[in-house]
Parts: structure tokens; sequence; C-alpha cells
């Protein structure tokens, strides 16, 4: 019977800290590795774990069926595949590109990929290099749809493997959104973290009761999620102005003790335009509303 995913020929262009993971994952999956860097000694961690390391970046794009590029973005990766030797490997092959960068530049890779003969396939990383070297990332695609299905296996060597779209250049604008998400949370904990500083709580006692409050996110997420996708913000648990009430002494803290409050002031500016809308009676996902808004300048 025929392996669920047979070793395949791989080549990863771009070996800063996401690309060696990347290419450490598909070794370790037992897929033929073939590695470039600009910087040619990041290749030799790798090579001892058994990838070969082309001369060019021509040379890793003709060894492989498929070529995942992850450089630091679309500037360096037309830089890379721009030379006449590298365009004229990728002929006929899939390049599957990794790389954070808009929508326009995906689109002008996809072009570039389709004057090849090649396929092309965009995705986006949820997850830190850890995260794919211990099978724990998720990574959206987009593209055609048959071409994600031909290689879904090899792809899910990288960790879970979604495919959002037909559409060039929906997945990098997928990961624009969950960032929002993203840094506005780390930021959120680390200016609680300033500011248990300066009351002089402990870093650890913070930590720890923020991480114990961790285990009911994911419900409220949902409960958030759903009320919005219904544009209904009625089943309330806490109206949005007493939230307000009790953050405006949060704000008024952060101040007091000099912390910067660009953050919490931001928070208290998106409550009072929800209330100014006549939403305070509402569950705090009525902010979604006056969001979509705009920002009311
Ligand atoms: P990094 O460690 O800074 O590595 C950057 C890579 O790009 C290196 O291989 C570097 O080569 C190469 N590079 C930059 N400019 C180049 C040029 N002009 N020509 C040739 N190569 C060039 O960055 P990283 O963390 O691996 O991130 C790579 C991509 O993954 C980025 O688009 C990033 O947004 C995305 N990403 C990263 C993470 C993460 O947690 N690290 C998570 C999700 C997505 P040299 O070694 O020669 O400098």
């Amino acid at each position: 019977m025929a392996s669920e995913n047979p070793p395949r020929r791989v080549s990863v262009i771009g070996l800063g800290l996401m690309g060696a993971a990347l290419a450490e994952a598909l070794l370790n999956a037992g897929h033929k590795v073939t590695v470039w860097n600009r910087t040619a000694k990041k290749a030799d961690p790798l090579t001892r774990k058994g990838a070969r390391a082309a001369g060019s970046a021509a040379e890793a794009l003709s060894a492989a069926e498929v070529t995942i590029v992850c450089v630091s973005d679309h500037a360096a990766t037309m830089e890379i595949l721009g030379t006449g030797a590298a365009g004229d490997a990728a002929d006929e092959r899939l390049l599957v590109q990794l790389s954070t960068m808009s929508a326009d530049d995906s689109r002008e890779l996809a072009r570039w990929a389709e004057q090849r003969g090649s396929a092309y396939l965009e995705g986006s990383i949820f997850g830190l290099p850890t995260d794919i070297t211990g099978g724990s990332a998720m990574i959206v695609y987009s593209g055609p749809r048959q071409v994600f299905d031909a290689n879904e296996a090899l792809l899910r060597a990288l960790g879970d493997a979604n495919f959002l779209s037909g559409e060039v250049g929906a997945a990098v604008s997928f990961d624009k959104v969950y960032y929002a998400f993203v840094y506005g949370t780390w930021l959120a904990f680390i200016q609680g973290a300033a500011m248990a500083h300066a009351k002089g709580f402990s870093i650890e006692a913070y930590t720890g009761t923020v991480l114990a409050r961790l285990s009911g996110l994911p419900g409220k997420l949902k409960l958030c999620g759903d009320m919005i996708a219904a544009r209904n913000h009625d089943d309330v648990q806490c109206r949005l102005d007493v939230h307000a009430a009790a953050f405006a002494d949060t704000l008024a803290m952060c101040r007091e003790t000099g912390v910067d409050d660009a953050l919490p002031a931001a928070v208290m500016h998106n409550f009072e335009r929800a209330i100014a809308a006549g939403r305070g009676d509402q569950e705090i996902s009525a902010i979604f509303e006056t969001l979509i808004d705009g920002n009311g300048r």
C-alpha cells in the first residue's frame, strides 16, 4: 500500500528562524530537503540533519518539485527569484510562498510563477518556529484548490494545513486580521505587567493570575464571536456602561503611575463611542458596531 505521505523532493529558500524550522519539520517528516540561504552558513545545522545545501537559489529551485520560500518580505523574495537563472529553474514546479507580504505582492508573485508554468500557493503562518517543529502551528493557504489538495499531505508536515480560498491574496490578508488579535493581546498582557510593576506587585503573581483566568477565555470569545456574527448584542452578562465605569479606574491608575496610557486610552475611547451611540446597556461585543463605522474622526 502506498504511504499516505511519501517522501517528496522539497526545497526551502530562506533559513532564518522560520525557514530553518520549516526545513527541519520537512526533514523530520522524511522528505528529501534541499536548502538555500543568502548567508550560506545557516544551512550547516540542517545539512547535519540530512538536508542538501544548494549553491544557488536556482539550484534549489531545480532540485525539487516543490519550493517553499520564507524570507523577510516580498522585496527579498523578488531579489532572489528575479534573477534569470532562478526564473528558468522555477519552470513547471510548485512555488509555496510563506513569507509575510501584502495581497498585491502575492498576486505579483503568482503572475511570476504563472509566466513560468509553475503552480503557486501562498500561505500565512500562525505560530512560532517552535510551533512548526513541535507540530502545533497552523498555516492558512490560498491559491488553486486542486494544487492544495494534491500537496496537502506534504504541507501537513509543517502543521495544520487549512485551505482558505481560491483567491490569491486571501491568506496573506487573513493573517493581518489575526495579527490584530495577536498583537493586541500581547500588548494588553505587557501593559498589565507594566502597571503591576509600577504598583509594586510581583510580575509572577500578575502572570499567574492571567494564566489562571485563561481557561475560561475560549468560551467567552466564542460567545462574543457568535454575538458579532448575529449582530445581536442583547444577551447581556455585564452592561457596556458597567465595564466602562470599572475601566475608568484602570485608566486613572495607569495615568497616576506614569505608565504610558495609549492602550488603555484606546480601550476607553471605544467604550465611550459605543455608549455615545446608545449601546451602553448592551454586551461588550456591541463595540463591533461602532468600530466598523470607522474611527469617528
Ligand atoms: P529572519 O530570521 O529575520 O530571517 C530572514 C530571512 O530572509 C533570512 O533567511 C535572510 O537571509 C533572508 N533575507 C532577507 N533579505 C534577503 C535578501 N535581500 N536576499 C536574500 N535573502 C534575504 O526572519 P524569520 O523570523 O525567519 O521570518 C521569515 C518570514 O516568516 C517573515 O516574512 C516573517 O514575517 C514570517 N513569519 C515569521 C514568524 C516567526 O515567528 N519568526 C512567524 C510567522 C511568520 P540571511 O540569513 O542571509 O540574512
